[in-house]
């Protein structure tokens, strides 16, 4: 048995997609039974999204300086997607100095899965290395093709959605179009690679029962998606679409 303290150490570790499968199954074996860890996870599910919006131009300043702004800039938005919610700061800034560490080994010109860190045990903020100078992978050419699309309902009719995936240079962006999940509900996109990775890719609030459109990323290429899946705060899957 797994306790609160543990899960919440592991939890932004968990979020970028970081834990063995073993560890993962304990996190959510632990979630779906505790409503506090759960109400954490939910704080922290959005900054695999807010790293999206972290420009190239971003992290190569970061691998020459301390990324003391770009941290500020991810925790002001943060602190803005949960207002109302109390601050457990520390955590969330070792998981936003975590996916910014990640984010300069990605640009870095690492493989994704090598890229992402193993930051099971984090205690503290740590501070970001600088990483060598980027090369970078060109990014593909606009081919004119349209992009991918894959959808799904569930069963009961109700929840439907489709993501659409766009290939960038470190991964794949993510449209999601949903609709039928009752307001007030916060869902997360997970992304499920060939080998049973786990990225949660953005995490966004319910606040209209109509067609609603959202924005992510996944650092796994288009070729390696097995499937996505629509998941919410307190661990239930309401939707999975094959890819
Ligand atoms: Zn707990």
């Amino acid at each position: 048995m797994i306790d609160c303290s543990a899960v919440r150490t592991a939890l932004g570790a968990h979020v970028l997609g970081a834990l063995d499968p073993g560890e993962r199954a304990r996190v959510e074996e632990h979630l779906a039974e505790c409503r506090a860890c759960a109400a954490e996870l939910a704080v922290l599910a959005p900054l695999p999204g807010l790293l999206a919006k972290v420009t190239e131009r971003d992290v190569e300043q970061a691998a020459v300086q301390p990324p003391a702004h770009l941290l500020d800039r991810l925790l002001a938005e943060v602190a803005r997607e949960r207002r109302r919610q109390r601050a457990r700061l520390g955590v969330v800034a070792a998981a936003a100095a975590a996916a910014v560490a990640a984010a300069v080994a990605a640009f870095a010109g690492l493989a994704p899965r090598e890229a992402r860190t193993p930051p099971v045990a984090i205690t503290s903020p740590a501070p970001v290395t600088p990483a060598p100078v980027p090369t970078r992978p060109p990014t593909p050419a606009p081919s004119g093709a349209p992009a991918p699309v894959v959808s799904a309902g569930a069963a009961d009719g109700r929840v439907a959605a489709s993501v659409e995936m766009r290939p960038r240079a470190n991964g794949t962006d993510l449209v999601v179009r949903l609709r039928g999940v009752p307001r007030g509900t916060r869902c997360s996109l997970v992304a499920v690679s060939r080998d049973d990775g786990r990225e949660y890719t953005s995490s966004w609030f319910v606040d209209y029962y109509g067609p609603a459109r959202y924005t992510g990323m996944t650092s796994f290429p288009r070729d390696q998606i097995k499937a996505f899946e629509i998941v919410t705060a307190d661990g239930r899957t309401l939707l999975r679409i094959p890819a």
